[in-house]
């Protein structure tokens, strides 16, 4: 599912948060988490266990890695449960 997008559109921060997805900043990428839509999967953390890892608080750091791979793991969720959005400069 597209880590970036819902339903087509390119997601923002205001849109998430008002979905009520929760934030997780890294440095370049944050990566937004709604845990009523998780469907306990796996594919994030078997996709890079050092940005998600179950049990730990918090449970996603985005700066764990790099944020080309972020985005990659979370294009993997199949429930839409994930989403990121690239860091700008002045975000
Ligand atoms: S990949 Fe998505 S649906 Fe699966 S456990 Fe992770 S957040 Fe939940």
């Amino acid at each position: 599912m597209d880590g970036n997008k819902i339903n087509g559109q390119e997601v923002t921060r205001e849109l998430l948060e008002q979905k009520g997805y929760k934030r997780y900043r890294g440095e370049n990428i944050d990566i937004y988490y709604d845990k009523n839509i998780c469907a306990h999967i796996g594919n994030c953390v078997r996709g890079n266990p050092e940005i998600f890892e179950v049990g730990r608080r918090p449970w996603i750091i985005p700066d764990n890695g790099s944020e080309k791979n972020a985005a990659f793991v979370v294009d993997t969720c199949p429930s839409g449960a994930l989403k990121y959005i690239f860091r700008k400069e002045d975000a």
